[in-house]
């Protein structure tokens, strides 16, 4: 187990633009590391995703762990233990929806986010295979939301109104 410590708002190195990986870098030890570390830490966080800069790694590489019996997928592609690296997404067409937010990094907050519902994500694989998956509903918002984390983008910048980021027991609330 290599769980790493998951940098939180704040942290100057969240802001900052992630680099692309190259093909011999997916083969390296480095990559393998860095999977194993992002899997044990998100694992131990019980999130469903995370981004390599995350924890501190500025490398455009994510994990998505969203478990199938989460209540809003229903059929389609799963993103059950799927690492992407590289991931581009490309937005099919409307509508948007909104999700109420929250991130790893963004500890005791929730924040309504709309964005679009039907997109594509192409990328690689820990084969260097390239990849494209098609996603609707939440795990379009779940793909874009990691994504965001490889240009410094964080969920709480897209909230439009203060009133719309809420703290976890006000959301708690809300929602019962
Ligand atoms: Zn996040």
């Amino acid at each position: 187990m290599s769980v790493r410590k998951i940098l939180t708002v704040g942290t100057s190195s969240l802001r900052e633009r992630s680099e692309e990986v190259t093909k011999s870098q997916i083969r390296s030890p480095m990559m393998r590391r860095l999977v194993r570390d992002m899997t044990d830490t998100l694992l131990e966080a019980k999130g469903i995703g995370l981004a390599a800069p995350q924890i501190g790694e500025q490398l455009r590489v994510v994990l998505f762990d969203v478990p199938e019996d989460n209540g809003y997928v229903e059929g389609g592609e799963s993103l059950v233990r799927t690492i992407c690296i590289n991931p581009v997404v490309t937005v099919l067409d409307g509508p948007t929806a909104g999700y109420w937010e929250g991130c790893l990094s963004v500890p005791g907050k929730r924040g309504y986010v709309e964005r679009p519902q039907h997109i594509r994500l192409d990328f690689m694989d820990l084969a260097a295979k390239s990849r494209s998956m098609e996603f609707d509903g939440f795990l379009s918002t779940v793909c874009q939301h990691e994504i965001d984390h490889l240009d410094g983008v964080l969920y709480i910048d897209r909230v439009k109104e203060p009133d719309l980021l809420v703290s976890e027991a006000e959301f708690n609330e809300q929602v019962e």
